[in-house]
């Protein structure tokens, strides 16, 4: 009998709803609460198995810990947004609860992505006997997994990473992002940094580009190289990577929109003074933008995300290519939301699974490379991401 409470019903939380409804062997009661409660409602209704709903201000640590004490879960799912991660992870300290996001912590006054302030929590999670799983989304997350794969059985050791997401669908809108599009462009905004010989190298946001060929027909599209945050904790935890890059395709048109809206000022994150009244101009962008919710029934193509991982097995260099290819339309058929939120949504409920079934289980503050991946492949797929290996062929560096 295991209850989960989500918390947050937005793109994500809905696809994390309709997931955890699957898994009635693993969760047996489910509650989604958020900001604002209609939404909640809204997706509970798509949903044949009841979902409890509640309203919650997930900034507020006393309003969190009410609604946990009340709801008695035994994991809380964390799909607000990284603002909360926090906040929650306080309350779930406080009621001796279990924790599971998909975003790192991020402060609202600075674009920063880093895992030390949810790693500062190691402690007291294991002094209380309980289990924080950071990052169960796609990327990060199963993009983790991808590489504890490569490394488990693919490589007898991984020097090099390049994970690389590609959309190849389009909405049809002229600019819209396919999530929060104030997360969405703080972090492609953000400066570049990769991995190289055991120090970060920083370089303007998206200045490297490259053209990749996409498998099962997606062909050749443009990818630029960005900050993403599972690299910092997968150089951590896989201490022989000497080299990792994140690449995310962008189309010339998306590029076109972000650099006038960056020049005009819109994508500032700092306050400005509007008619007496203090607005975030990227706040304000966000509330004129497309909704990334409406652009579902919209979306057509596929989102390809995996991981090449090159290195070294049985003497010889070698590389691996791991990925999963997730299908816009199928996924608006089966939950109502277009691949993005699917393919986060997804991970989110098979980490709750392996959390819940105790196959991945520790105390303290975790990342998804530090179990084993296996048993996490193994659910994925059933629960809609199949996985592709491509084992060997020649090692190309991008
Ligand atoms: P949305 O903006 O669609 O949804 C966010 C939800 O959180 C909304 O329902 C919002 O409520 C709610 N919320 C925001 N602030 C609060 C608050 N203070 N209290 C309670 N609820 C709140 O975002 P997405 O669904 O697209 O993204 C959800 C998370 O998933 C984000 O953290 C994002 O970074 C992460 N993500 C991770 C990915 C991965 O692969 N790892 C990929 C994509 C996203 P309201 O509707 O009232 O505003």
């Amino acid at each position: 009998m295991s209850k989960v409470l989500i918390i947050g019903a937005g793109g994500v939380g809905g696809v994390v709803t309709h997931k955890c409804a699957q898994a009635t062997g693993v969760i047996t009661a489910i509650t989604l609460a958020s900001r604002t409660e209609s939404k909640c409602r809204a997706i509970a209704d798509q949903i044949e198995f009841p979902i409890g709903t509640a309203q919650v201000d997930a900034d507020n640590v006393p309003e969190l810990i009410e609604l946990i004490k009340r709801e008695q879960p035994k994991l809380v799912i964390n799909v607000a947004l990284p603002y909360q991660d926090l906040t929650i992870m306080d309350a779930c300290l406080a009621t001796g609860v279990d924790y599971l996001d998909t975003a790192n912590y991020e402060p609202l006054d600075t674009a920063k992505f880093e895992y030390s302030w949810q790693w500062a929590y190691q402690d007291r999670f294991k002094e209380k006997g309980l289990m924080a799983l950071l990052g169960s989304g796609f990327d990060p997350g199963v993009t983790n997994v991808y590489t504890a794969l490569a490394a488990k059985k693919y490589l007898d050791e991984v020097h090099e990473i390049d994970i690389i997401d590609a959309n190849a669908g389009n909405h049809g809108q002229p600019f819209a992002t396919n999530f929060n599009p104030e997360i969405n462009i703080r972090e492609v905004t953000a400066a570049c940094r990769h991995w190289e010989n055991g120090d970060w190298v920083e370089t303007s946001p998206l200045a490297t580009k490259r053209v990749f060929d996409f498998p099962d027909g997606i062909g050749p599209m443009n990818i630029y190289r960005m900050y993403h945050e599972e690299m910092e904790s997968l150089v951590k935890h896989i201490p022989t990577i000497k080299k990792a890059q994140f690449w995310m395709t962008f189309s010339d048109n998306y590029l076109k929109h972000l650099e006038v809206l960056q020049n005009v000022g819109m994508t500032r994150i700092d306050e400005v003074e509007f008619n007496g009244q203090k607005i975030v101009p990227l706040q304000f962008l966000k509330a004129v933008l497309p909704d990334p919710g409406s652009l579902g029934p919209l979306t057509k193509g596929r989102t390809c995300i995996g991981v090449i991982a090159r290195g070294i097995k049985d003497g010889k260099r070698k590389q691996v290519y791991i990925y999963n290819i997730c299908d816009h339309e199928a996924c608006y058929r089966e939950v109502k939301s277009q691949a993005i939120s699917y393919t986060t949504g997804v991970p989110a409920v098979v980490g709750a699974v392996m959390m819940l079934t105790g196959k991945w289980r520790g105390e303290g503050v975790f990342n998804m490379e530090q179990f084993d991946p296996e048993p996490f492949i193994e659910k994925l797929g059933p629960m809609g991401l199949p996985t592709v290996v491509v084992d060997g062929g020649d090692w190309a560096e991008l």
